[in-house]
């Protein structure tokens, strides 16, 4: 009987969703059937490996199609995503980027990684500037829910919308850094740095093709406004921070509820692993990413 290899997830594939996301079985899929691509493997190896890429979508549930075409599909997705990356552009305009805040004045801008308060602990690389810019039908979704929610006294704060595929590199350096721990107790506490690279960090983000935000409801009680209990804060590398997570309280479990009916109502499709983070569906753009600075 042929004994099946033990496989990792390969640390040098990207994953296309978050740059900062949990693991999950669908896109370990994703992982292991680009493995089984790149790697000068046999024949029989690389069968295997798609195989068990295959069976892996079980679970995701891919109930109306045939599973060897879905992983087919996305591995068509993966080799178009890697060849149409944007290198040129050097301007947010030029490539439709719009600033959030000039369609949505009401929108809070809370952009982490144009400072220090963040996982790294420093500015991220590509941000210059604590702006929100989205592809503009993003923007323009990101409005409508932003005056949705002011009818009931809530808002948005938001803590990441466009990231330059720069600002990825700088985390995937990060988190090879094993020397520097200094966030471990705020940002990963229940887990070992060497966990974060491949699981919860990889090589390329949703984020940087323009149509993903992180964000979470502040309550406003005339000019005071607080941020609502999520049960976890931004970026906690923890299965917590699950959408669905069973160990919230029921509060927070509501305020996280909230939140996805509010985006879910103009397009935005939530990642059930990270409770703050937000993609407009169909993406403007989902097969291009892009590397232009935030300024
Ligand atoms: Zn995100």
């Amino acid at each position: 009987m042929m004994v099946l290899p033990r496989w990792r997830w390969p640390r040098s594939i990207p994953m296309p969703i978050s740059a900062t996301t949990t693991k999950t079985s669908r896109f370990r899929a994703y992982a292991i059937a680009k493995a089984a691509r790149n790697r000068k493997s046999s024949g029989a190896l690389r069968a295997i490996a798609l195989l068990v890429a295959a069976f892996a979508f079980l679970p995701g549930g891919c109930a109306s199609t045939s599973l060897a075409p879905s992983v087919t599909a996305q591995q068509a997705t993966i080799e178009r995503n890697d060849s149409r990356a944007v290198g040129s552009a050097d301007n947010a305009e030029s490539v439709g980027l719009v600033d959030a805040q000039s369609l949505a004045p009401g929108l809070q801008l809370d952009i982490r990684y144009a400072g220090s308060d963040n996982f790294v602990g420093a500015p991220i690389d590509g941000y210059h500037a604590p702006r929100c810019l989205l592809l503009r039908p993003a923007a323009q979704a990101l409005a409508r829910v932003e005056r949705d929610l002011r009818t009931q006294g809530l808002r948005l704060r938001v803590f990441d919308c466009y990231r330059p595929m720069r600002a990825v590199r700088h985390f995937v350096r990060w988190a090879a850094d094993l020397e520097d721990q200094a966030s471990k107790p705020i940002y990963y506490p229940r887990l070992d740095k060497r966990e974060l690279l491949g699981d919860y960090i990889a090589p390329t983000s949703g984020h940087s093709r323009g149509a993903t935000v992180d964000l979470t409801l502040e309550r406003c009680d005339g000019a005071t406004c607080a941020p609502l209990d999520m049960g976890t804060p931004f970026d906690f590398f923890d299965s917590r921070a699950n959408t669905d997570a069973a160990d919230v309280t029921a509060l927070q479990r509501g305020n996280r509820d909230r939140l996805r009916a509010a985006m879910q109502r103009e397009g935005f499709r939530n990642y059930p692993l990270e409770w703050w983070h937000y993609t407009l569906q169909p993406e403007p753009s989902p097969g291009r990413y892009y590397d232009v600075p935030v300024r």
